[in-house]
């Protein structure tokens, strides 16, 4: 028998409810795949000692996952208000860009804090819309001069110290990376993160920026673009073209975009990604009452079976695992359920993928070859991981992928890839001596037994010459 492969990917968000070793140890051995470092909750001394944590934990039990930092990128908040107030429906509420000048403008009979943006009025205009905290209150702008924004309060409820502000509609000319993102950064870069996620993505330019931070530091992690907003989704093509891959933030955009149509752009960004060959993850509230209950949701089932079927590459847990009270069991929640729809998938290789070279092509042929032979898994070789990830955008239906390659941070990037199981080991000068090494490897992790086929794409020597080529041979 061999072991049973997911092919769908399981990020956890790391928190108070994961943070011990022996912890981190369990979501391991329940094949976790990455995990997320959330920095608009972390300090430098907490990231420093987790992710050294986390390294340990993958050295004791032997298998590897990768870490993601997500930063925080630009983010409007309130500023401080003191005792929570209880706004009414239909009162106006002010905004002030200079939170030294809060006093001076405030007027006796309205209500109003500070903003940490100094360029929010030039961003808004009369009868856009203002939600502060997550949505819970609706405001609606009634006036706009540079010193002060005024709103009238449409969904009231209680408005606390530095609450999150969305404006949906609204292009924000915030810089795409802060200070605070940028010091985060660099202790990612000192401590090898392989991801890092930024938040709040507008374009192309914004993964570029991020991109030249990183590699003028010495980086090459990769960059993740959530996408969070209407200018997000408007820019989708360009923004998935210029990143490593894609999160569907669903949190923020379920706040930006009118709710309804939160399902017709995670398909569309989940299809997207998958015609031009990029990972994506699909992101919060999977399992959102799993962090008070044992089960899920019946809805929370079907969301995440969903995500699945739409072949995304990994599912995300955020507040289930950093605050939950059942992390473990959410891991497995996730399992149970990809592996149940994986087994019904039928549909056809990835045929959307646009594949320009020979080599391409002969990957798809591979892929074709796996779908065809009955419980056959695909090997190849590779040293940047593109192969594994073209092998892996073109969906194999049941067959895993065994990457293998000498770089170990190449391993751990392709944890993130849907069907892609990584293994480290060194290649020998001859292909045949490698590949030999290579089903050595998989057969004593467990993941194949004799009998069964593996497709090989691997070099050849054809006399003196080294030639691409593609294999199926029966395990011993
Ligand atoms: C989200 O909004 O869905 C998300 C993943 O981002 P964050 O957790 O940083 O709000």
């Amino acid at each position: 028998m061999s072991k049973v492969h997911r092919q769908t990917k399981i990020i956890f968000t790391i928190g108070p409810a994961t943070e011990d070793e022996e912890v981190i140890a369990a979501l391991i051995e329940r094949q976790v795949d990455i995990c997320r470092l959330n920095m608009a909750h972390a300090n430098h001394a907490w990231t420093r000692e987790i992710i050294d944590r986390i390294h340990k934990v993958c050295r004791e039990t032997g298998r590897q996952i990768a870490i993601m930092m997500d930063v925080k990128g630009p983010e409007i908040r309130t500023g401080v208000i003191g005792e929570t107030l209880q706004l009414e429906r239909g009162e106006p509420f002010d905004f002030f860009p200079d939170p030294d000048r809060v006093e001076e403008l405030r007027e006796e009979s309205v209500r109003g804090v500070s903003v940490n943006y100094p360029g929010l009025a030039k961003d808004l205009k009369v009868g856009d819309t203002v939600l502060v905290d997550s949505g819970l209150i609706r405001m609606r702008v009634l006036d706009v001069r540079p010193e002060r924004i005024r709103c009238e309060v449409r969904i009231p409820g209680p408005m606390g110290n530095r609450r999150h502000i969305n404006l949906p509609g609204t292009k924000v000319n915030l810089p795409c990376l802060t200070m605070k993102d940028k010091e985060d950064i660099l202790v990612g870069i000192e401590k090898g993160v392989d991801f890092y996620a930024l938040s709040f993505v507008r374009e192309p330019g914004d993964i570029d920026i991020m991109r030249r931070f990183v590699s003028d530091n010495g980086s090459k992690a990769g960059i993740i673009a959530k996408i969070e907003d209407q200018t997000a989704i408007a820019n989708l093509n360009d923004i998935i073209k210029a990143s490593d891959g894609l999160m569907v933030a669903r949190g923020d955009l379920g706040i930006e975009i009118p709710y309804e149509t939160l399902p017709v752009v995670q398909r569309r960004a989940v299809k997207s990604c998958l015609s031009m060959g990029k990972p994506v993850i699909v992101a919060t509230h999977m399992l959102e009452s799993m962090i008070t209950q044992p089960m899920p949701t019946r809805a929370e089932i079907t969301d995440v079976a969903n995500a699945v079927s739409e072949q995304a590459d990994c599912v995300m847990l955020s507040g289930e695992t950093t605050v939950g009270q059942y992390p473990l069991e959410c891991v497995e929640v996730l399992n149970r359920i990809a592996l149940t729809m994986e087994a019904q998938q039928t549909q056809p290789y990835n045929t959307d993928l646009k594949l320009k070279t020979a080599k391409a092509l002969m990957l798809r042929s591979a892929v074709m070859l796996c779908d065809e032979i009955d419980g056959a898994g695909l090997v190849i070789f590779t040293r940047s991981g593109y192969g594994a990830q073209t092998v892996s955008a073109l969906r194999p239906r049941n067959s895993p992928i065994f990457a293998f390659t000498d770089v170990p941070r190449i391993l751990r990037q392709m944890l993130i890839m849907r069907g892609v199981e990584p293994f480290l080991m060194d290649f020998e000068d001859d292909p045949e001596v490698t590949i030999i090494n290579a089903i050595d490897h998989i057969k004593r992790s467990g993941w194949t037994s004799a009998g069964k086929s593996l497709v090989i794409l691997s070099n050849a020597l054809a006399g003196k010459r080294i030639i691409e080529t593609l294999q199926v041979r029966t395990v011993e």
